[in-house]
Formats: C-alpha cells, structure tokens, sequence
C-alpha cells in the first residue's frame, strides 16, 4: 500500500457519509414515524450564518443575502421544538455560509451538548480553531473541513487531537475538473490527512456538471489514491417520493425549513433555495412536529431540484417503512 493515511475500507463511506444505511440504526423511530405518520426528526441541519470568509465561484449559495443570520435565541427554540418525540439525536452546523462566523458559535455548541446531543461541524477551516476555543472544539463529535479552495489550503486551522480524544477529523473535495494542479493537490491532501491524523478523506464530483465525464476523467488519480481516499459516485437521481425532512430537516438561515439542503444544486435555482421547495418556517416548529403527515410525499419530487437528489435512497427505504403492505412479508 502507499504511503497515505490508513487504508479505506469499503464500509467506511457508511461511516462517514450520509447513504441510508445508519436509518435502520433507529428502528424505535422509524416504529414510531410507521405507527403515527407524525415527523420524528433523528437529525437536524442548521446552517445559522450566510456569512463566509470566501467568496467561491462555484459556491451553489452564492446568490445568497450574505448578510443573513439566524438569531441565537430562536435557534434554541427551533432546535427545542423539533425535540417534541424525543428522537431528536445530533446536530449538524454546516453552510449555507460558513459556521464557524456564527458570532455564537461556542454558545451553540455548548448548548447542544448540554442537550445531550451528538454535534458535527461543516468548515471551510479557515477561521476554526480563531473562532472555537479548544473546549468547545472537544464537545463535537466530528470536524469536516471543506477543501475546495485550492489557493487556501496553507490557511486552513486544523486542531490537534490526542489519539483517541475530541472529534473525528475528516478532509472532503468536491471536484469540477481535473488539472496538473489536482494532481499536486491531492499529494497534498493525502499528506495534510496524514499530519492531522484525519479519519478519511471524501472525494465527489460537483453533482452540477457532466458526471460521466468527470469520473472519467478523475480515473488515474483514483487508481493511485483508492486505498486512502473515500471516492464517492454520488450519483444523483429523482426517488419517486420524499420523506427525508420528516427524519432529517434542514434548517437553512432564512429561517425556513427545506426538505434537504440539495434542493439550491439544481441549474434552476439561480444559486439559492427555491421557496417553492420549503416545508414550514421555524417559528411553526412545534406546530409541524405534532401534526401527522396525511400524504406520501412531503414536497412534490417531480420539482426540478430533485431530478438531482442525492438521497434516493434514503427516500425509498423511508417510502417502503411507512408503505408497510407487502404481500407476504415474512418471506424475508
Ligand atoms: S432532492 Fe428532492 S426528493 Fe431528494 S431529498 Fe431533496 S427534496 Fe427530497
């Protein structure tokens, strides 16, 4: 094996990124959602500042007010109100812009862990151990940083952690082409995950452009980075029905909640969130998680944004768990 970070295990994609699997670790909730057809948030998104510390080109909020933030107090509310079935598990503070500008930023996460819940942070890195003192750092679960500004790389603030202590550190690169400069890059990220102790790299391909080209084109390098990078296909397609927001709402800082945060990726949506696709406002938190959802589909999946999901297959086994009328079901 070459010199990386330790070899990737196939299951490991399982591990660290969202692709269904982890929902049948909840089977008291799913009863519960089959039983009630009431909304039983496991995981939330929140995304409580639209202010970045970059300005990216290929950002797919980038149309965005920049200005936007989620008061403190009626984060704590919202985040309390979707608690009502008390499945509520972990929380995930992500962008949006980019979360470690959240003014209270350390207040969250210490509320959330005085919560009891499982927390996990989406950066870019770039202002993160500035930001967030040691102390607060600890409470999280995991740190993804973000790595897609190639230029910033040298900047990025990476934590150390005493084997074993403080959060899981992984590295993610979303890939649009493949240059000379890609090719240094990735020696590089290999070697940044190394140095840091890093869990896993996540390597997947901007969903908005040709995907079969792109993978073609980014085959030598997973040839010689397999064993310790994570590829991720990725592959978006349209399910049939959506059920995600009713496990797993995301909070987007205009203060509405959509069904997932890949509804802004589709070429229509001008770069921000469609209001066409939002589920309930978060000051009608309370209200939504004690009413029973009376139809299949939680938004109508024939919206052009999901021509694009990249949680198909979440939605299916969600469909099939509520569905529950297959013939003969014992004949497993
Ligand atoms: S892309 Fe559409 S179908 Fe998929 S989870 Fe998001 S809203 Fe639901």
């Amino acid at each position: 094996m070459r010199e990386g970070i330790k070899r990737m295990p196939k299951e490991s994609l399982t591990n660290f990124t969202s692709t269904g699997e982890k929902l049948l670790c909840w089977l008291d909730t799913l009863s519960i959602m089959q039983k009630t057809h009431l909304p039983t948030p496991i995981n939330l998104q929140i995304s409580p500042t639209n202010k970045c510390n970059l300005n990216c080109s290929f950002c797919s909020v980038a149309n965005r007010d920049k200005k936007l933030e989620i008061p403190f107090h009626h984060l704590l509310a919202f985040v309390q109100n979707m608690c009502t079935m008390n499945t509520l598990k972990a929380v995930e503070i992500t962008g949006g812009g980019e979360p470690t500008l959240y003014p209270q930023i350390e207040q969250l996460i210490q509320w959330l862990d005085s919560q009891g819940f499982s927390i996990g942070l989406i950066t870019n890195g770039l202002e993160l151990t500035d930001n967030i003192e040691r102390k607060y750092l600890d409470l999280l679960s995991w740190i993804r940083i973000s790595t897609n500004t190639l230029q910033d790389r040298g900047r990025i603030q990476i934590p150390r952690f005493k084997k074993g202590k403080g959060p899981l550190l992984g590295f993610s690169y979303v890939y649009s082409e493949i240059t000379e400069d890609t090719y240094k890059f990735f020696a590089e990220l290999e070697y940044l995950a190394k140095k840091n102790k890093a869990s896993y790299i996540r390597i997947v391909p901007n969903c908005l452009m040709d995907i079969n080209n792109l993978e073609e084109k980014i085959k030598p390098l997973k040839a010689i980075y397999q064993e310790s990078f994570l590829f991720q296909d990725k592959r978006p397609r349209r399910p049939n029905y959506c059920y995600l927001a009713y496990v797993k709402p995301y909070l987007y800082t205009d203060g509405w909640v959509y069904p997932c945060n890949s509804v802004s990726l589709f070429q229509g949506s001008n770069r921000e969130f469609p209001e066409d696709t939002r589920i309930f406002h978060m000051s009608q938190a309370a209200e939504w998680t004690e009413t029973p959802f009376k139809t299949v589909c939680l938004m109508p999946s024939e919206h052009l944004a999901c021509q694009q999901c990249r949680f198909a297959r979440q939605n299916e086994l969600l469909y099939n768990i509520l569905k529950n009328d297959f013939i003969h079901k014992e004949h497993i």
